[in-house]
């Protein structure tokens, strides 16, 4: 059961109930015991960092949660030595608690915000394609579902599918690296042409797929040919290649996105068929009315 909605996650009735109790122990052990209180004021006043900790932890705050536990725990063991020891309590040992803790709360904090660091580097390759930085398949088949859904609520949707031609020669011609540097330059000019709206994918090795969002047949063309063409003035000393594409777009006969992708695979493959270095459009097989 929770009572306090706190933004997300919600916190217990046990965290508050403990937070209370904590705060209770040193008030009340300060205002009814004083003379008790004396020896043990730092372990007692400890507890008031408990709530803090609590709130932290409920609310995924895994760095201050972790820190804070480790300045208790620091705090309260060095308040057992001063009392098992009897080692008296000037000002320089109290700054070297203060700086003891300071120094704990920055480690933490410096490694809560590597593990931070890393699982955004994950979240980012997980969406995005190593080489040439733009999304991947994942990142396309999400966006597309989301397009094909709206495309059947009556929004116009089309895609491109490329497929650089004869690559396989051109690495073994020119060499891996030389066919990565295509790869890359082929992605420069597709991000050149595409409209923020729509989203450019890396789809598998040297295919990649525009999705136009709101695009009919006409404009996905014209898209495609524009990339065709730019190719070849944006090779800066490369050895040259080329791009077929093959274009579909919605249709209501159409049941799931990837009989949208399948469309545009039977035109690319007749842009291949054809002799490569063009684009093609896929052809409805219903017959007309
Ligand atoms: P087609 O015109 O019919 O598409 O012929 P193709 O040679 O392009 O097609 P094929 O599927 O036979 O070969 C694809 C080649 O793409 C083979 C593979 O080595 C290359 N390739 C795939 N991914 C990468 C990559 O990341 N870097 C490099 N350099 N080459 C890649
Ligand atoms: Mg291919
Ligand atoms: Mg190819």
């Amino acid at each position: 059961m929770a009572v306090w909605y706190f933004g997300k996650p919600r916190i217990p009735l046990t965290g508050l109930v403990l937070s209370f109790a904590a705060l209770l122990v040193p008030v009340g052990t300060t205002f009814w015991f004083p003379e008790s209180a004396v020896d043990y004021e730092l372990l007692l006043w400890l507890l008031a960092l408990v709530p803090a900790f609590l709130l932290a932890y409920y609310r995924g705050w895994t760095g201050v949660a972790i820190a804070l536990l480790a300045g208790m725990v620091v705090l309260a063991i060095v308040q057992v030595i001063v009392l098992l020891l009897d080692v008296p309590t000037n000002w320089v040992f109290l700054l070297c608690v203060v700086a003891a803790y300071i120094s704990i709360a920055l480690c933490v904090g410096l490694v809560s915000e590597m593990l931070h660091q890393e699982r955004a580097r994950a979240e980012r390759l997980a969406l995005l394609d190593d080489l040439t930085e733009i999304p991947n398949r994942r990142l396309a088949d999400l966006f597309l579902e989301k397009e094909f859904a709206a495309a059947q609520r009556g929004r116009a949707l089309a895609v491109v599918l490329f497929d650089l031609d004869s690559f396989k020669e051109y690495n073994d011609s020119h060499g891996h690296a030389a066919g990565d540097e295509a790869l890359r330059t082929f992605v420069r000019v597709l991000n050149s042409r595409s409209r923020r709206m729509d989203l450019s994918a890396r789809y598998g090795g040297e295919e990649f797929i525009a999705i136009l969002s709101g695009g009919d047949i006409t404009a996905a063309v014209d898209f495609a040919e524009s990339v065709r063409k730019a190719l070849g003035k944006e090779l800066n000393g490369q050895p040259a290649f080329t791009v077929s594409a093959g274009i579909a777009e919605y249709d209501p006969a159409m049941a799931s996105a990837q009989d949208l992708i399948l469309a545009a695979d039977q035109a690319l493959y007749r842009a291949k068929d054809e002799g490569r270095d063009r684009v093609q459009t896929h052809v409805s097989e219903r017959p007309t009315p």
